[in-house]
């Protein structure tokens, strides 16, 4: 058996990634709850039918839904859900589909070819879907099927309602189906306190990834099909995956915590105020440049090598994996006092 040395439990709170933090208290108290007795399996309980009934009335909707383990299963098995093998997928080159999955949606789809359109703040325009899906006609190229979308993107901006339906628009002119990756959905209906139903069927979205483990849960995503008709037979997809839980309810009944006490919403809000007060705080120092727009709840930064450097010394962890630029990440329990240390620190790093 090893045993964790002490310097190994660093529990001061870094902002590297929103995957850093804890369970929250109202998925918690609902795991302890569903923790009682014995219920049915594979899903056939009554926390997986509360936790349903509850995303029917957040989205307005009659939809389909299945709970996966993680946000690749989510993505992949939905795209293959929409896709055949030799179908192709337009995303945006900064997306996790793309950068972040080993190849999950090739995978899962039997070779879907994801094609990459050069995004602006990381989001995927309409005139890059309409090059993309006329670009090539002929039997010798994949033919384009499915749009992805990221919601916030992967550099922490967000789609309005009508960028999603000129998306949509566009999709809808090419004959593709409309997914969106939700890894972190509930940042981006706080940001403009849009419904849940605006950003996603009400703007054309098909099928929705919504992201539970970065939201504030242990693990979970919930995949959402806005029209029944296209999760024809997906629960076969997720067991064949090994995405099937056995005790289903201990994925459903986080969701029910979360939804039912709004914690979803008030996790995000927070997360969000977090990263724009720290943005705000740093905005003017000399030497460091926000690079992308502070709409969600991270916050990319550019600066010299040197900088980086003095702040990695002073004990912050964070990533450049994408374009270089440091991300801090702000999750569901970010502590205001400790973001405001990172911002006295960086504020000396780069003025030293
Ligand atoms: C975190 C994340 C996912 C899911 O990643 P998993 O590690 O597979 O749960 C998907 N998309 C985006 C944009 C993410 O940030």
């Amino acid at each position: 058996m090893s045993v964790i040395k002490q310097e190994e439990v660093d529990s001061a709170q870094q902002f590297a990634s929103d995957n850093y933090a804890g369970i929250c208290p109202e998925a918690w108290s609902a795991l302890e709850a569903a923790n009682v007795g014995h219920a049915t399996a594979y899903g056939d309980d009554a926390w997986t039918a509360r936790a349903a009934d509850e995303f029917r009335s957040l989205f307005e909707k009659d939809l389909e839904l299945f709970f996966v383990f993680n946000g690749t299963a989510a993505n992949s098995l939905a795209l293959a859900s929409l896709c055949q093998s030799y179908h192709g997928v337009i995303c945006c080159d900064s997306s996790h589909v793309e950068t972040d999955e080993c190849g999950a949606p090739e995978f899962f789809s039997n070779g879907s070819k994801l094609l990459v359109a050069a995004g602006r703040d990381g989001k995927l325009t309409p005139e890059a879907i309409h090059e993309l899906a006329t670009k090539r006609t002929d039997i010798h190229y994949p033919k384009p099927r499915v749009v992805t979308i990221t919601q916030p993107t992967e550099l922490g901006t967000v789609y309005t309602a009508d960028e999603i339906k000129a998306i949509s628009a566009a999709c809808k002119a090419h004959r593709l189906w409309l997914h969106m990756d939700g890894a972190r959905f509930a940042n981006a209906c706080a940001t403009f306190g849009c419904s849940p139903a605006e950003l996603t069927w009400k703007s054309g979205v098909d099928v929705l990834c919504f992201g539970g483990t970065k939201n504030g849960m242990a693990a979970g995503e919930a995949v959402l099909f806005f029209d029944k008709a296209l999760a024809v037979d997906f629960d076969y997809r997720c067991k064949q995956a090994g995405q099937l839980a056995s005790k289903m309810r201990f994925l459903a009944a986080p969701w029910v915590g979360m939804l039912e006490t709004g914690a979803w919403l008030k996790n995000a809000a927070h997360a969000n105020r977090c990263a724009s007060y720290f943005a705000e705080r740093i905005a003017a120092i000399p030497n460091i440049r926000i690079s992308a727009p502070v709409e969600a709840n991270s916050v990319f930064i550019t600066t010299s090598d040197e900088v980086l450097g003095r702040i990695r010394a002073r004990g912050w962890r964070f990533y450049t994996f994408i374009g270089g630029a440091a991300r801090f990440m702000f999750a569901w329990d970010a502590d205001m006092e400790r973001v405001d240390a990172l911002a006295t620190d960086v504020k000396a790093c780069a003025v030293a």
